[in-house]
Parts: C-alpha cells; structure tokens; sequence
C-alpha cells in the first residue's frame, strides 16, 4: 500500500472550528496541502479572513464561516452552510477551545492564589465549559445527522494531554473540561460506530500558539513547560499534522475511541 493511498484526504470536505489561529490553522494547513476541501469556522472574522486569504493564494479550496461555537444557531447555521456549499461533510476537526488562566503553582513552583480553587469564578467555570465541552455536544447534534445519511464521517476533537493527568501549571477548570471531552470522545465513539462514524482524539501537550493570551510564545513562560517535557521542546501546530492526517485518511479507518498523544513525552513525567 502506498503512502500516498493510505494518507489520501484529496477531495474530502473537511470542517474545522476554531480554524483561524494556532492548532486548528495547522490542520487547515495540512488538509489543504494535501488536497482537502475546507470549511473555516472561527469566532474572529478578521483572522478567518486572513486564514482563508493565505490558504487561497496556496491554492486550496477553502470557505470561511464566522460563528461561535458556544451559539447553537450560530454553529448549526456555519455547518448547514458548510454543507450547502460542498454537499457533504468527511472529516470534522473540533478543535475550538479556551484557556481556564493558571495553574496553582507558578512558572518557579510557588503556590499562585489565583489559580487555587477557592479564588476561581464561577463565570471562567461556565465559559470555559461552554467553550470547550458544550461545544463538541453541540458540533456532535449537528454533523452526526449529516454523517449518518452519508453512511461515514471522522470527527477528530482536540483534547488534551490534561485529559488524563492532574495540571499544577493549568488551570484545574480547563484541565476538568478536557477530561469530559476525552469522555464524550470515547462515549460517541462506541454510540456512532455502527454507522461508520469514527470518532477520536487528538491529545497535545503544550503547543505554541495563541491560547491563553500567547503565553507560550513568551520565552520565560514557556521555560516550566519545556522543563516538563522529556523531549526537551514544547509543540509548535506543525507537529500535529501528523496525527491530523492519520486520523483523518484511510489508514485509521480502524480506530475509533482513542487518543493520539502529541506531547513530547510530557506525560511521563519529568525526566533529567
Ligand atoms: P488559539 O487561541 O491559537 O486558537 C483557538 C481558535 O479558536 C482561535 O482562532 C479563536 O478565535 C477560536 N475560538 C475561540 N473561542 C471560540 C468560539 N466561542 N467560537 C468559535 N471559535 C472560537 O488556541 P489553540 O492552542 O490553537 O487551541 C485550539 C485547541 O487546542 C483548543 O481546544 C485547546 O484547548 C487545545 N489545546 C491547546 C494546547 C496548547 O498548548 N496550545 C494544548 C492542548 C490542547
């Protein structure tokens, strides 16, 4: 089997919310150089249009819709026309999803009152699970209709590494979320399979992009981070092109209810 045949996303009308910036811009990236059909959907028109600009001048065929996933008429109004526009939905990325702030220790391991439960809102409790979890709920009620009249559809959700292990340096709230998201990863999972919906996660550790006011892109922030990690960096996007593309071609059509983790090694623990 060639590479190139086991990879194939040519042609596949591929979604992505929060497509603009950071991770979900790498996914568009890699669907588009390899010949995907793109629908953007982002919050921030003016960045969407500048996504769907540069995607265009590299040839890609690419359609931007501004919407915010934590409006169910919005978000359902971008898919029906995502879907209008190109006929079907193949691959859906759902990628939006915010930051919670801190952890309750700092950068140097001393505690941070900010981010220790007692001193948490209620409001960063509700947006960041409106953001982050009702809104894979909400994605999930409106492209499984579609995908099961077409008898197939991937929805790859980006979860984290938070997922699964107990954060000092993020905070409690978001890491909380993404551990409901790994959930409903594996429970709609199991639920849509026998209508040949797949339905997975990609997991990464830190990645350099503009969540959390871009903090990561700040040297000294991301000092603790890279410290963490075994591999001795933390992620820019492009490295998860990878496991955006495996989960989104032929060759996982097999996989369904799991995670890819894309972290440097960070869940091991700290190493030398
Ligand atoms: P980012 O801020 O660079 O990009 C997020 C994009 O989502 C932005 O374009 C933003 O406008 C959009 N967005 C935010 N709220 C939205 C809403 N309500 N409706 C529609 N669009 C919205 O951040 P990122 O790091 O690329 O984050 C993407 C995903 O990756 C998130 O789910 C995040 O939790 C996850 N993640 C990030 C990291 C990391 O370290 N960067 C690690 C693990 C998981």
């Amino acid at each position: 089997m060639q590479a190139k045949k086991l990879f194939k996303v040519e042609d596949n009308v591929v979604a992505i919310t929060g497509a603009a910036s950071g991770i979900g811009l790498g996914y568009a990236q890699v669907m588009a150089a390899n010949g995907a059909k793109l629908a953007l959907i982002d919050i921030q028109e003016q960045t969407l249009t500048e996504a769907v600009q540069s995607l265009k001048a590299s040839g890609a065929q690419v359609q931007g819709f501004v919407a915010d996933v934590t409006q169910t008429e919005s978000l359902n109004a971008a898919f029906h026309a995502a879907v209008e526009n190109y006929g079907r939905l193949d691959v859906v990325f759902a990628n939006a999803g915010i930051s919670g702030g801190p952890g309750f220790l700092n950068g140097n391991g001393d505690r941070n009152p900010e981010g220790e439960v007692e001193n948490l809102s209620m409001e960063v409790w509700q947006r960041v699970f409106d953001t982050n979890v009702t809104s894979l709920f909400r994605t999930l009620q409106v492209v499984v209709p579609q995908m099961k009249k077409q008898g197939k559809g991937r929805i790859i959700v980006t979860s984290s590494i938070s997922a699964s292990m107990a954060e000092s340096l993020v905070s409690s709230i978001y890491a909380t979320s993404k551990s409901t998201v790994g959930h409903m990863v594996r429970q709609y999972a199991f639920e849509l399979a026998k209508y040949g919906i797949l339905v997975n996660a990609i997991s990464p550790g830190p990645v350099i992009t503009n969540i959390g006011g871009g903090r990561l892109k700040m040297t000294e922030s991301r000092r603790p981070f890279e410290k963490a990690t075994p591999l001795g960096r933390i992620a820019e996007p492009s490295d998860l092109y990878g496991a955006a593309l495996f989960l989104a071609s032929p060759a996982s059509s097999m996989i369904t209810g799991t995670q890819i983790v894309v972290d440097g090694g960070r869940i091991l623990g700290i190493a030398d």
